[in-house]
């Protein structure tokens, strides 16, 4: 009886692994045909800073309008990770979101910047930090006016080739900032072993500030190690008052979450940019 159990639980576990790589498949051929489609778009996200108060920077977040499967970025951006189609995808992004601001800037009348986000295996493409070069040149933008955003997970491997890529980036004048700190497990560690201009601490924290005694404080002592490191700091994931609030008291400047704005498309940008300027002087 005990052989029968243990082979159909085998059997449920193969079934499942059928059906996960069966998903990924059609996850990937899905998204190849978008690309070549031209299919996806990207969202934008403003980053307010309260001080000043106005909006200072965007963040360009892709979207996926016709996934037969998944429109989750997380989810999808990892299928392209392990299918290479994040080469062509990634360099779709940083062209697209170069070309949006040029436009948003123009017509503005003051700069804002760009954060891109970029997975472990674009800096770990040694041609990446020149493909942004020809991108800044031939759209005719200052490199000075973006950042680009990496997770702990592109920084784990401490690869050569991804210290040498930052290196080149930041040479370039653009940012790096490190993307959801505060949930791996040897985030600080990174702060020491690269050249990261910006922190962005994770929605996790955010969330416990305004509810219990014990993440504002956690919050509050990290604030004030990443200011005595002479980081600049972003909060992620202010979604209400309270959380707003506590920012102000601690004296963090830039903001961003569903509190001022969600991500928007292309075409609100400068619509919602210049509203939220009005209400935040209100
Ligand atoms: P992230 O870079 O940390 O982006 C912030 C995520 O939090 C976005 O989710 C955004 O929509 C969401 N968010 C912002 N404010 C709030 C808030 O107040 N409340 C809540 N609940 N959520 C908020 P999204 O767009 O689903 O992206 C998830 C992740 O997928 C991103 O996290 C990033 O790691 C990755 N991703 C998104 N776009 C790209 C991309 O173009 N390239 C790469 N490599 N990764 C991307
Ligand atoms: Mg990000
Ligand atoms: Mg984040
Ligand atoms: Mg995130």
């Amino acid at each position: 009886r005990a052989k029968s159990a243990q082979s159909s639980s085998a059997c449920i576990f193969e079934d499942n692994m059928q059906t996960e790589f069966q998903m990924k498949y059609n996850v990937e051929q899905d998204l190849r045909g978008a690309i070549e489609r031209q299919e996806l778009e990207l969202a934008f996200q403003p980053i307010v800073d309260i001080q000043l108060p106005k909006v200072v920077s965007l963040e360009a977040l892709i979207r996926w309008p016709t996934a037969k499967f998944t429109s989750n970025p997380q989810e999808f951006i990892t299928i392209a990770e392990e299918s290479k189609l994040i080469e062509p995808l990634g360099k779709w992004i940083i062209e697209r979101a170069i070309t949006t601001l040029k436009e948003v800037n123009t017509k503005l009348g003051y700069p804002v910047r760009l954060a891109i986000n970029l997975s472990p295996l674009q800096l770990e493409d040694i041609s990446l930090p020149a493909y942004i070069n020809d991108c800044l040149k031939r759209i005719d933008i200052d490199g000075s006016l973006f950042t680009f955003e990496l997770t702990e997970t592109a920084l784990l491997t401490e690869s050569k080739r991804v210290s040498s890529s930052l290196q080149r980036i930041k040479e370039l004048g653009c940012k790096i900032a490190l993307d959801d700190f505060g949930t791996g497990y040897s985030s600080i560690s990174h702060l020491l072993n690269y050249p990261i201009d910006i922190v962005k601490v994770d929605k996790s924290l955010t969330d416990r500030i305004g509810v219990e005694e014990r993440g504002k404080r956690i919050f509050l002592g990290l604030v004030n190690m990443l200011k005595s490191l002479q980081l600049s700091i972003i909060v992620e994931g202010v979604e209400n008052y309270q959380q707003y609030y506590v920012c102000k008291e601690v004296k963090v400047d830039k903001i961003q979450g569903y509190y001022f704005s969600s991500p928007i498309s292309e075409k609100n940008i400068l619509r919602t940019i210049k509203s939220l300027n009005k209400e935040l002087v209100r």
